[in-house]
């Protein structure tokens, strides 16, 4: 292979959109994945009924921050993009032995319809007037990196937060409440408090300056047949030769300032000046050990939890009428359950099953939690069924079963992450040419990782000679 291609290592949605770009550009990038296929997480094995397509990793795409929506528009997928269904957003969180209604406008900790709030069970009269002390209470201190739990127990109180504020916060990054960093995870919230004193004020504030919703768009999308046909597409378009599965980088060496070499598990060096690793940082760790052995100590010190997706699915008519009625549940943790919540995924982006197929898709593992994953497939598909009997009245033996399992897979940005992110970065400066890039750093969410990947690309074109970085 050419010393002079821009070499990427991983091809989850990190990696193919860094090549993507590259080869936009009409650079030559060689990209290296271990697996025999390219996606990464991003996985969408079909099921054995036609048109039944399960996801073992992530199933849709949030269009705040538009990067993964642009990209699908821009690989020709407009005509698959799949909107959530308009009428039937309700969502539930089991907390005090049973399902209670989310009510409407309620934006994860800040009520945005006052009347339904007040009507709504979700939390008890007393936690409701505790909530509203956000109105009052003193901000933090400017820096302050805080948890997720402690942030939302000092604005909100301790069962709001531990009712529902925690379950859908912690519930995102497969986290601990206590240990995910505010600042890293919701870097929204932290401004608003730092801003406006208050996240019930900053809400008041932005109201009215929401830009009404565009047809055809919602906040979560997907595409029909699956995620994966995001990345099969970023991979059909790269040039041929571009793309080595079954290629397992071992060790990563820069045989001289700005020089890199690659080696594979079957033996074979690829060299290049101009390297972005977009692996797990995990993996990256001992690669760096010998060009930055600061870097390699901080990527190690990353934490990354465990998780599984069981995803079963029924014959719609066995199933309760208020899973054709919602998105799905969420779970506080002092219920100790399996799973950390399901989505209703037939119900919550409608035409993604075949007719007469209900599909629920739940959550086991994740930081605190990961003992749970301590069985065989069916025993935890047993535990996943029981927990829906109990909680959702779903008692009907489903047609099919679908355990995904992820270990290590998903990174932990606890409190200190962001300043670890930094300390990465700043000990790059001994790797000129190297970028490192992915879910690891600066957002877990698939637009987080088009957007990494994109910067990727560009900072390779830019970087010959010039200092590391973690974009
Ligand atoms: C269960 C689950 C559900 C999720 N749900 C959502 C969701 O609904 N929406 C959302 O936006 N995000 C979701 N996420 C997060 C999102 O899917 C990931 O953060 C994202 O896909 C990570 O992409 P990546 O390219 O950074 O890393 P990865 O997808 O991990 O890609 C890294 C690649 O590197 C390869 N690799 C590893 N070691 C080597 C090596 N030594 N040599 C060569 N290659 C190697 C791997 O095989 C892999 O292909 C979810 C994640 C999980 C696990």
């Amino acid at each position: 292979m050419s010393q002079e291609r821009v070499l990427v290592l991983g091809a989850g949605i990190t990696g193919l959109v860094c090549a993507y770009e590259l080869a936009k550009a009409g650079a030559s990038p060689v990209l290296l994945e271990a697996q025999n296929r390219v996606g990464g997480k991003v996985f969408s094995p079909a099921g054995s009924r036609d048109g039944l397509i399960f996801e073992a990793g992530p199933d849709s795409f949030v269009t705040t921050k538009p990067a993964a929506l642009e990209l699908a528009i821009e690989l020709g997928l407009e005509d698959r993009l799949l909107t959530t269904h308009a009428e039937k957003k309700g969502m539930w969180v089991y907390t005090r032995g049973r399902l209670r209604r989310f009510p409407e406008g309620l934006l994860l900790m800040a009520p945005t319809k006052i009347r339904a709030f007040l009507a709504s069970d979700v939390v008890g009269w007393p936690a409701k007037i505790r909530m509203a002390g956000d109105f009052f209470l003193p901000a933090g201190a400017r820096d302050y990196d805080e948890s997720v739990g402690a942030f939302a127990a000092r604005r909100f109180g301790v069962e709001a937060a531990e009712s529902f504020i925690n379950p859908v916060m912690a519930g995102i990054h497969s986290g601990d409440p206590d240990r995910l960093s505010l600042k890293s995870t919701f870097p929204q919230f932290f401004e608003m408090e730092r801003k406006y004193g208050s996240v019930w004020r900053a809400m008041r504030a932005a109201s009215g300056k929401r830009p009404p919703a565009r047809p055809g768009r919602t906040m979560f999308m997907t595409l029909q047949g699956g995620l994966q046909s995001l990345t099969d597409a970023l991979a059909a378009r790269l040039p041929a030769g571009t793309v080595h599965t079954g290629a397992r980088v071992e060790s990563l060496a820069q045989a001289a300032p700005g020089r890199y070499e690659a080696r594979l598990a079957g033996g074979e060096c690829v060299t290049a000046n101009r390297v972005v690793c977009s692996l797990p940082a995990p993996v990256c760790a001992p690669m760096l050990e010998g060009i930055s052995p600061a870097a390699a100590a901080e990527l190690g010190a990353v934490v990354f939890a465990s998780t599984s997706t069981v995803s079963l699915a029924y014959d719609a008519a066995a199933v309760p009428a208020a899973i054709g009625e919602g998105f799905g549940f969420v779970i506080d943790r002092r219920e100790k359950r399996t799973i950390s919540g399901a989505t209703y995924s037939s119900t919550k982006f409608p035409g993604r099953v075949p007719a007469g197929t209900a599909l629920v898709r739940c959550f086991a593992g994740g930081a605190g939690n990961e003992s749970a994953l301590d069985c065989s497939d069916e025993e935890l598909a047993g535990k996943v069924r029981s927990d829906l009997a109990g909680i959702a009245g779903l008692e009907a033996e489903p047609l099919e079963t679908r355990v995904a399992r992820w270990p290590n897979a998903s990174p932990q940005y606890n409190v200190g992450h962001d300043a670890r992110v930094g300390r990465i970065h700043a000990a790059l400066a001994a790797a000129p040419g190297l970028i490192l890039a992915g879910a690891s750093y600066k957002g877990i969410g698939l637009p987080d990782c088009v957007r990494s990947g994109r910067e990727a690309a560009r900072a390779a074109l830019g970087v010959a000679g010039s200092a590391g970085a973690v974009v």
